[in-house]
């Protein structure tokens, strides 16, 4: 658990709903004395860059997170003593991400992604693959690569159909390329969607990503363990219901993850506009997922960062893991999965996800690793009734769905996060970008 400087104990919690009670017994007089300008529900990486954004615009705003922690999927999980992000751990397009920004002005080292090479190797079933078959597989994954750039950008494919319209051996490597970078198979992704994406420089933090955050968080207003229900926009001003009460703000900014809203997990009055669910509905959450194993006392020869592929007896990659061994020279080894087998075994629980990338690890070094082998944890977004998934993905076919997600509704509440936030959507940076625009773009109004 996250110790949290901003978090609110429930005597401090009971008087921000108590004071909050007060101003919202009659709704017009709430218009005149909200005592915020803006609710922001949510305290990840949006949630968060809304709230300094709103400060340095002179409004006054309150955040509202379910869990007892800020960070949402930015998560520097302790419990195996190493560090490790669960979550999040590049900063992705440096060049124009606000998070190397705040992680220089917090005084937070960075490394340059580049100098993390350890080495790799491809196994199935935990036996090397010929070298013959390596060199086809490399090849194949450089023509995909060349095939997604070349891939007509007016026809929005699904990846593993625009792959297997260049060569059926390409779908392959294109269901490997989609679980381990989106976790999604690749019959899920919108083609159109995966080209228009960034790509830039990416730095790392040994300190994690997740500590960031909290030390970003400090000295804002944060009501933690306050999920919100139900928000009613029907005015005046915005109504933030939580099973504890009700605050009114001037206009809120919603950060859920898009699984959130789509299995509804917050009432809204009214309804969403058609056109901001449809827009859902042309969204997925992929499944990345990380188990991490402490495995101490051994190297195995190999050096920090190398990567192992395996692919298990499935097909077509359905049980694809990679294995990244000692992060930062840690007693780690970090595996990755994707897609349904990611989504199966959060859903079975940490003890059998563990076991599972435990006994694919063992084949691959050997009966030695087994004592190693000390201990594990699952991050399993996809089971996290807060996250639901990893991050989202644009369906084949709905491309323009994030754009569709920017319109705020009843000109009052705006949703902002890693879902609408264009090229730059599934990081932390995005959500960090998407936060700032809509920020902007509720100070110009309330100035009006
Ligand atoms: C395994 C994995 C690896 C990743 N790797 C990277 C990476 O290397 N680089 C990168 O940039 N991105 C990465 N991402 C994506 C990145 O984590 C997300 O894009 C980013 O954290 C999203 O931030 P957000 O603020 O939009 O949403 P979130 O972080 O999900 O924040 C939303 C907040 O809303 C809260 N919430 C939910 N429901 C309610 C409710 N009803 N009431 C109140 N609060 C609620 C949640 O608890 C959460 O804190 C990764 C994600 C995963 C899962």
């Amino acid at each position: 658990m996250l110790a949290n400087s901003a978090m609110l104990d429930r005597r401090q919690f009971n008087a921000v709903l108590l004071g909050a009670s007060a101003i919202v017994t009659s709704s017009a007089r709430a218009q005149q004395v909200a005592d915020i300008d803006i609710a922001i529900i949510g305290a990840g990486a949006a949630g968060l860059v809304a709230a300094h954004r709103a400060r340095e615009k002179g409004l006054k705003a309150r955040i509202f997170e379910a869990r007892n922690r800020v960070g949402g999927r930015i998560f520097t999980d302790e419990s195996l003593g190493a560090p490790f992000d669960a979550g999040a751990f590049y900063i992705h397009f440096a060049e124009r991400n606000p998070w190397k920004r705040i992680a220089e002005d917090l005084k937070v080292e960075l490394v340059d992604d580049d100098t993390l090479w350890g080495g790799f190797n491809v196994f199935r079933n935990g036996q090397p693959i010929p070298p013959d078959e390596r060199m086809r597989r490399r090849g194949a994954f450089g023509r995909l690569t060349a095939a997604v750039e070349a891939e007509n950008p007016g026809a929005d494919l699904s990846f593993a159909e625009a792959a297997r319209r260049h060569a059926p051996e390409l779908e392959s490597a294109a269901e490997g390329m989609t679980l381990l970078s989106l976790g999604e198979e690749a019959e899920h992704v919108s083609i159109r969607d995966y080209q228009m994406l960034d790509s830039g420089e990416d730095f790392v933090m040994p300190s994690g990503y997740g500590h960031l955050l909290e030390r970003y968080s400090r000295g804002l207003d944060i009501a933690l363990m306050t999920p919100v229900t139900e928000i009613d926009s029907r005015g005046p001003g915005v109504r933030i219901t939580g099973p504890r009460g009700t605050v009114t703000a001037r206009a809120a900014i919603v950060t859920v993850p898009v699984s959130v809203l789509q299995a509804g997990g917050i009432r809204f009055l009214p309804d969403m506009p058609e056109t901001t669910r449809t827009a859902l509905d042309g969204l997925r959450m992929g499944a990345l997922t990380k188990v991490a194993l402490k495995v101490e006392g051994n190297r195995f020869g190999l050096s920090p960062w190398t990567q192992f592929f395996d692919q298990g007896s499935g097909a077509l990659g359905a049980d694809l893991l990679n294995f990244e061994f000692w992060p930062f020279e840690r007693d780690l080894v970090i595996v990755f999965l994707g897609g349904n087998f990611a989504r199966d075994l959060s859903k079975a629980g940490e003890a059998i996800a563990i076991a599972t990338v435990r006994e694919r690890l063992v084949t691959i070094l050997g009966k030695d690793a087994e004592k190693a082998i000390t201990g594990g944890r699952l991050a399993g977004w996809s089971a996290d009734p807060y996250a639901l998934g990893g991050y989202s993905i644009a369906r084949p076919g709905h491309a323009g769905a994030r754009k569709a997600l920017e319109a705020p509704f009843n000109g009052l509440v705006y949703l902002a996060g890693e879902a609408n936030a264009g090229a730059a959507s599934m990081t932390a940076g995005g959500a960090a970008l998407a936060a700032t625009r809509v920020v902007d773009d509720i100070a110009t109004r309330l100035a009006r």
